[in-house]
């Protein structure tokens, strides 16, 4: 690993400070996913700002939404009684990323922000135009059953690596972030973005900003929600590819309905249209059917990940059928 230095602030300010005079520093809070990169020469950082000291951590009620601080860790944020009670789909979905281990080290804004998975990205012999820009992806032709199904380019095929961001962008969760330039509110769809001709920009954050918190705005998805992780060993491991499922019911009615995939794109995959296809509809097995092929239009497969489009729509309704199930 290459030496850097290491600061700890104990205010936001002097943490932004640090972040803003130093184009080669990097946050680093449970650094369960940086120190990796580290070790393998992927990341660089030649100063690393510890913010584990800033008072980031609170899980609380606000009008209208919950508010969950950057800090917490997801392992308490997955047993807080007022995400199991408001907001068990995130409960869900954190308790399936990841070992019990590392949610008890990783946080809320860490988890949104790891990185790819992707083998090409991690391995510095190899071509990946994400690690290094012009050098060219290594996984379009190469070993691509992890990779996305949707919004990828030319330059970079990779998916997001998080549960937790799919479940956030399904509860149409918004991020506070806090800069040089002064404080914002991200929507969290607007958080991630599609590679394009920079897929080396994992988000949409500006230099130097520092996410402070992710708040949930109330809804009624406090019941009828199932977070399903199709993954190739049953202990921990990252997602073929995952579905976040939330519906209101009236009866066998579907009210509202709230669905996204994991494990396919770039970033957090909303499924907007689907979703409206099944307001309205009983909740019956044809009406499933018929979102999940509507989710899975644009889909298109490379040579090692044609099982994610028979995968696709059969997770879309076994989740739908686990979310009208529970109680
Ligand atoms: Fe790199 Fe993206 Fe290609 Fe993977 S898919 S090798 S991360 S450019």
């Amino acid at each position: 690993m290459n030496q850097f230095q290491y600061v700890r602030p104990t205010k936001q300010n002097a943490a932004i400070d640090a972040r803003a005079k130093d184009a080669n520093a990097q946050f680093i809070a449970g650094g369960t996913n940086l120190l990796d990169l580290m070790k393998r020469g992927v990341m660089t950082p030649q100063k690393l700002i510890d913010i584990n000291k800033l008072p980031l951590d609170k899980i609380e009620k606000q009008s209208g939404s919950l508010r969950i601080g950057a800090l917490a860790l997801n392992s308490t944020v997955s047993e807080d009684k007022q995400v199991l009670a408001q907001h068990p789909l995130l409960a869900q979905a954190l308790s399936a990323g990841a070992s019990a281990q590392l949610r008890n080290m990783a946080t809320v804004g860490g988890n949104m922000l790891q990185r790819t998975r992707c083998h090409y990205f991690y391995d510095t012999a190899l071509p990946c135009n994400k690690r290094e820009p012009g050098s060219g992806c290594g996984a379009l032709e190469g070993i691509n059953r992890m990779h996305a199904i949707f919004g990828f380019s030319d330059k970079c095929i990779a998916v997001h690596p998080s549960d937790m961001s799919v479940a956030l962008v399904a509860l149409d969760a918004a991020v506070l972030v806090s800069g040089p330039k002064g404080d914002r509110r991200l929507a969290f769809a607007d958080l991630h973005r599609l590679p394009g001709d920079t897929p080396e920009k994992d988000t949409n954050l500006e230099p130097g900003e520092l996410i402070t918190a992710v708040e949930i705005p109330d809804s009624p998805f406090t019941k009828n929600v199932h977070y399903l992780k199709v993954r190739e060993r049953a202990s921990y491991a990252f997602a073929l590819l995952s579905v976040a499922a939330a519906v209101s019911l009236d009866g066998n009615t579907i009210k509202d309905a709230r669905l996204a995939m994991g494990g396919v794109a770039h970033k957090p995959w909303r499924l907007v249209e689907a979703e409206k296809s099944l307001i309205g509809k009983p909740a019956t097995e044809a009406t499933f059917r018929q979102a999940a092929e509507i989710a899975m239009q644009g889909a298109k497969a490379f040579k090692h990940n044609a099982y994610k489009l028979k995968m696709g729509p059969n997770a879309i309704v076994q989740a739908l059928k686990n979310a009208t199930a529970a109680s």
